[in-house]
């Protein structure tokens, strides 16, 4: 007998518009059931879980993380899968903090939500919502298809730290520049075998990691950008990481006063890292000498991370870890799926 947890966080999918403002807000989850009545046609077992307070997802922080992982962690053996019904604006962040906070995952957690309420005669909510159940329990040899954390959206299945929201108004919300669909859904549900992650052993317990640290920050590198911006951002109070956000395949000014400004803060004890601003590709620091000034002050590669990737992986390495060289050496290497190493 199959059993799903569809854990309900917030998000347009379940908004209703406020009568007075016409302002959309949360609901409560009963409504949303009472608008898929085909969820009673399903085979099995279909427990609902709803936060309290139910958010938009842009009010999403770590503690919301911590939260949710532990959620699925207190009811992890009873179900065979979870499915998060989350916002859009912010789904591949807790798609990607899941994935470095729930270690030695066997189960699928399909994370969805919707462009549309449910409640609307268009809503895209109630097919993302149907084959995001169908998927977390769908089963071979008597194991998950998908053992991941995943986003499922508009037909698609996405490793969840591969994806970044891409569309405000489109259904397809969501891309996966870097890293092929794990599923399609059309006629059939089509598995992606080849590309899913599967544990190398089945059986080990799940292990959550709850402790995040925050103290990161993004610095995106634009045409004009002053010593004093980034000296600012650089000298933060008690900040361990930066993001550094460059041009193509890893690169940035080479002017002497802006390496130096890295270099200075390297040698502080930050850890740089160079992810590309583009929207596909990866960080190649070889490649070009604006990229390789970067390297030779100490910038690493963030390789083919999304942003969302980058940002939770350094707050679950930061959380674990106080000794920099560690966190060098774990920044490097591919935890959950989320970079392509060659
Ligand atoms: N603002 C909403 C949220 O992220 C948008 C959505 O659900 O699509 O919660």
């Amino acid at each position: 007998m199959t059993n799903i947890l569809v854990i309900y966080t917030g998000g347009t999918i379940g908004m209703k518009q406020h009568h007075e403002t016409g302002v959309w807000q949360p609901f409560n989850f009963e409504q949303i059931i009472e608008e898929v009545p085909v969820l009673k046609k399903f085979g099995f077992t279909i427990d609902t879980l709803s936060f309290d307070p139910l958010i938009d997802s842009s009010e999403a922080q770590p503690s919301f993380w911590v939260k949710l992982v532990q959620l699925i962690s207190d009811n992890y053996t009873k179900y065979d899968g979870f499915v998060v019904l989350h916002g859009t604006d912010t789904m591949s962040y807790t798609a990607s903090a899941l994935s470095f906070m729930l270690e030695n995952l066997e189960k699928p957690i399909i994370l969805t939500g919707s462009q549309l309420p449910i409640g609307m005669l268009r809503t895209d909510g109630m097919e993302n919502l149907v084959s995001a159940i169908e998927i977390a329990a769908a089963k071979e040899n008597g194991h998950p298809c998908v053992p991941e954390v995943c986003i499922f959206f508009e037909n698609q299945l996405f490793r969840g730290n591969r994806t970044t929201k891409d569309n405000a108004e489109q259904f397809k919300a969501f891309r996966s520049a870097n890293y092929p669909a794990l599923a399609n859904a059309g006629v059939y549900i089509k598995f992606n075998t080849p590309v899913i992650q599967y544990p190398t052993q089945w059986g080990k317990p799940l292990k959550i990691n709850t402790h995040l640290d925050n103290n990161v920050a993004v610095l995106k590198i634009f045409p004009g950008i002053s010593q004093k911006i980034m000296e600012g951002i650089l000298n933060t109070n008690d900040l361990r990481a930066v993001i550094l956000e460059t041009y193509g395949s890893g690169n940035a000014p080479t002017s002497p006063w802006f390496i130096h400004t890295l270099k200075q803060a390297i040698d502080r004890g930050l850890i740089l890292v160079n992810i590309t601003q583009c929207a596909a590709g990866s960080v190649e620091m070889d490649k070009y000498e604006t990229g390789m000034a970067l390297k030779k002050a100490g910038v690493l590669s963030g390789h083919d991370s999304t942003i969302e990737a980058a940002l939770t992986k350094l707050f679950l390495l930061l959380g674990k870890y106080k000794d920099n060289q560690t966190i060098k050496n774990l920044w490097q290497k591919n935890i959950s799926g989320e970079i392509s190493l060659i």
